[in-house]
């Protein structure tokens, strides 16, 4: 009498494997809407499927509060230096 309750739990573990995919849209869409359907019937799948949205959320202003300085440091320093350069031998022809 355990099968139902088997197969629901089999249901929840492909969820929770596939949340990821599904965080990230990259879930076919028929497994998306299968998993859309048991996020509605699913409350722990549901708290998992937020935990995992906030995850991302913090890990992708994790890495754009870090990684867009660097970038843009060494975009301006480079910028910085040309203009520099430009205005020297502006200034010193002029
Ligand atoms: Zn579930």
């Amino acid at each position: 009498m355990s099968q139902s309750e088997h197969s629901q739990q089999t249901d929840c573990a492909q969820v929770v494997l596939r949340l990821f995919e599904y965080v990230d849209h990259e879930a076919a869409e028929e497994d998306g809407v299968r998993i859309r359907e048991h996020l509605d019937a699913c409350g722990s799948c549901l708290r998992e499927y937020e935990r995992d949205l906030l995850l991302k959320e913090m890990v992708k202003r994790a890495c754009s509060s870090e990684a867009a300085p660097a970038a843009l440091r060494t975009q301006i320093m480079a910028r910085i230096s040309t203009i520099t350069i430009t205005e020297h031998l502006g200034d010193g022809r002029a």
